[in-house]
């Protein structure tokens, strides 16, 4: 049976960028979501029982055909979402890459600028549902990535190492339509010491 993960932090430690409300039904809510309907879809399946949602995910293909959809949407979603909580921290100003995550974003995105314009038009880009990524390519080269709905980067073959969702339910309340200003304020949420431990993982 998976669980919804605690969030590292209060539900408003995010605020002003992401509100406590938003944020309470982000993780209570859809997240919790997520899991219910991916344990109902594995129940009774012995066969899978005890592999990680994101070992799962990433062998999409292989899975049972009948329970692949429900795997890619919501073990997508459980697995996408627990990544996210855990890459986010309260807001910093100037907060930009460091560690070892900086000199590959130097190297294979022009640097924080660029991996910037790169991750807003990713974002802005995403058409309906869906979560632009930070992802290490099997060539070991950062790249990055959309995806519709709650589809991972991992059923790609890559490694995320940051989500942005761009569902409406993770901005709507503060933002409405603004889905540029939730994106911009993302970048002084980023935690990048956990990016940094997630790439070295
Ligand atoms: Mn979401």
């Amino acid at each position: 049976m998976f669980t919804l993960p605690k969030l590292p932090y209060e539900y408003d430690a995010l605020a002003p960028i992401i509100d406590e409300e938003t944020m309470l039904i982000h993780h209570t809510k859809h997240h919790q979501t997520y899991v219910d309907k991916l344990n109902q879809a594995l129940e009774g399946r012995n066969d899978l029982v005890g592999r990680e949602v994101e070992d799962l995910v990433a062998d999409l293909d292989n899975l049972p055909a009948d329970i692949q959809t429900a795997v890619r949407n919501h073990g997508g979603g459980h697995a996408n979402h627990s990544l996210f909580w855990r890459i986010l921290r309260a807001p910093m100003e100037q907060n930009n890459p460091d560690g070892d995550i900086a000199e590959l974003i130097k190297r294979d995105l022009g640097g924080p600028a660029g991996f910037k314009d790169q991750l807003t038009a990713a974002a802005l880009g995403v058409f309906g549902s869906g979560w632009a990524w930070l992802v290490l390519e099997q060539n070991d080269k950062l790249a990055v990535v959309k995806t519709a709905n709650q589809d991972s980067p991992l059923s790609a073959g890559q490694r995320p190492l940051l989500g942005l969702d761009v569902w409406e339910h993770a901005y709507y309340l503060k933002y409405q339509n603004r889905r540029a200003e939730y994106v911009n304020g993302f970048f002084d949420l980023i935690n990048w010491d956990e990016v940094n431990k997630i790439a070295a993982s």
